[in-house]
C-alpha cells in the first residue's frame, strides 16, 4: 500500500499526440480513486504511467514520496486488471491466482492459504480447480482480480475491469469490488468511462477531457458541485440539461429570452448571471424539471419554456420524459404516475433554486443549484 503522487505529468505519443497534459494530483494511501472521462481523454495513459507500463514524457510519479518514474512495474509492486483478462486458459483458478506467488518462490502452504483467502473473498472458492477456459466471463474476471490482489500490491490498477460484463453482473461486481477494496485497504485506481461506476465505487475521482484534468473530488462534489458544463453533463445518472438563452429582456418587471427561437421565461434571480450581451447559460438535473401539462398552472418564478414530448420511459419509481424544444433535447424525471403522449405539448419548468449557471464563454460554473430541492408538486393544481 502506498500514497501516489503525480507531479506535472505529460504524455506524448510521438510528437503529434499530447495525450496527457500537465496533470498533478495525489492519491492517499488506501484510497479507491477513479479516472473518469470519455473515450480518448487519456485515462488509460495516466493509469499505465502510474503502473510503469508506459514511460512518462515529462514530470514525476512518486510512491510514498519517492520517485518511481524510472522503475518497472515489478519494482513498484503494482498489479493490473484489464478489461480483457489475460488468464492462462489451460490453468485452473488456483494455478492462475497462485502464479504471482509461485514466481516469487512462496511455499506451497503459504500459497494455498493466500489463494484460499482471496478466492473466498471473491466468491470463487467453489471454482478453484476449474480451468479458466471453462469459466464464464464474470468468473474469469473474478479470478483475474484475485490474481492481482493475492500478492498485496502497493497499487491496484483497474482499467475498465467490468465494462464488458452484462448489466446485472456489473452491478454485483461493483459492490463486491468496493467491499473488497475497503476490507483490504489496497490503494486502487480504476479507469472507467461509466459515471455510475465512478460514482458508486470510488472515494474520490478525477474527471478528464482531452488529456486535461477538469476536476478532482468526491462523487458528491462532482455530481453536485461540477466545475464546468462539461463535468455537469458528463457526470451523474442523467446529464445536466443545458439551456443557452439569448436576447434576455425585461418587460413589465418580468424577464424573458430566446432559446433556438423559442420563448423562455427567466426568473429574476437568474438574470444576474447573464453576460453583457444579454446571454445566459443555465442548467438543471432531470429530477429538478417539473413538467406542466395542459390545463395545469405552472409554478411561479420558474425558468420556463414549452416543448413536445419525444418519448416517455417508465423506470419504476419515476418516469424519464424526453422533451424536444426545437433541436434541443431536455430530460425530466417525473416522480408522479402520469401518462405522456408522444408529441404532447408540455411546459418545462425549473425552480430557480435548482438552476446552475455557467459562464457563457468558458462554461465554468458560476452558481450551483441546490441538490435536494423538494418537488413542489402541491403547487401543481389543475386549473
Ligand atoms: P482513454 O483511456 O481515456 O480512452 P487513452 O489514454 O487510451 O484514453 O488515449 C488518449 C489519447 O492517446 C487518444 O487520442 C489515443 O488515440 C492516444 N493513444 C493512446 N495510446 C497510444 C499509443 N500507444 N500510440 C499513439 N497514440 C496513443
Ligand atoms: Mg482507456
Amino acid at each position: 500500500m502506498a500514497s501516489i503522487e503525480l507531479q506535472n505529468v505529460n504524455k506524448w505519443y510521438g510528437n503529434a499526440i499530447h495525450a496527457v497534459r500537465d496533470i498533478s494530483f495525489k492519491i492517499e494511501d488506501g484510497e479507491f480513486f477513479g479516472l473518469l472521462g470519455p473515450s480518448g481523454s487519456g485515462k488509460t495513459s495516466v493509469l499505465r504511467m502510474l503502473a510503469g507500463l508506459e514511460s512518462v514524457t515529462e514530470g514525476d510519479i512518486l510512491f510514498d514520496g519517492v520517485s518511481v518514474t524510472d522503475q518497472t512495474p515489478q519494482q513498484r509492486n503494482i498489479a493490473m486488471v484489464f478489461e480483457q483478462n489475460a488468464l492462462y486458459p489451460h490453468m485452473t483458478a488456483r494455478q492462475n491466482i497462485g502464479y504471482p506467488l509461485k514466481i516469487r518462490g512462496k511455499s506451497k502452504d503459504e500459497m494455498d492459504k493466500m489463494v484460499g483467502d482471496v478466492a473466498r473473498m471473491l466468491h470463487i472458492d467453489h471454482l478453484i480447480d476449474r480451468r479458466a477456459s471453462q469459466m464464464s466471463g464474470g468468473q474469469q474476471q473474478r479470478v483475474a482480480i484475485a490474481r492481482a490482489l493475492v500478492r498485496r500490491p502497493n497499487l491496484l490498477c483497474l482499467d475498465e475491469p467490468i465494462a464488458h460484463l452484462d448489466t446485472l453482473l456489473r452491478a454485483r461486481l461493483r459492490g463486491e469490488l468496493k467491499r473488497l477494496q475497503r476490507s483490504l485497504g489496497t490503494t486502487s485506481v480504476i479507469v472507467t468511462h461509466d459515471p455510475i461506476e465512478a460514482m458508486t465505487m470510488t472515494d474520490r475521482l478525477a474527471v478528464m477531457r482531452d488529456g486535461v484534468l477538469q476536476q478532482i473530488g468526491s462523487p458528491d462534489d462532482i455530481h453536485n458541485r461540477p466545475v464546468n458544463a462539461f463535468v455537469s453533463q458528463f457526470f451523474g445518472l442523467h446529464s445536466m440539461n443545458l439551456f443557452r438563452v439569448d436576447n434576455l429582456k425585461e418587460s413589465a418587471g418580468a424577464f424573458s429570452g430566446q432559446l433556438n427561437g423559442t420563448h423562455v421565461d427567466v426568473p429574476r434571480s437568474a438574470t444576474g448571471y447573464a453576460n453583457g450581451l444579454g446571454q445566459l447559460l443555465v442548467g438543471c438535473r432531470p429530477h429538478a424539471v417539473i413538467l406542466v401539462k395542459e390545463g395545469e398552472t405552472p409554478p411561479p418564478d420558474t425558468f420556463r419554456l414549452t416543448g413536445r414530448v419525444y418519448v416517455a420511459e417508465p423506470l419504476g419509481e419515476v418516469t424519464l420524459v424526453t422533451i424536444q424544444v426545437g433541436d434541443l433535447t431536455v430530460q425530466a424525471l417525473d416522480p408522479r404516475k402520469r401518462d405522456y403522449a408522444i408529441d404532447e405539448e408540455v411546459i418545462v419548468t425549473v425552480p430557480q433554486s435548482a438552476l446552475y449557471a455557467f459562464d457563457t464563454g468558458t462554461e465554468a460554473t458560476i452558481a450551483f443549484g441546490s441538490a435536494d430541492e423538494p418537488l413542489p408538486t402541491a403547487d401543481l393544481k389543475a386549473g
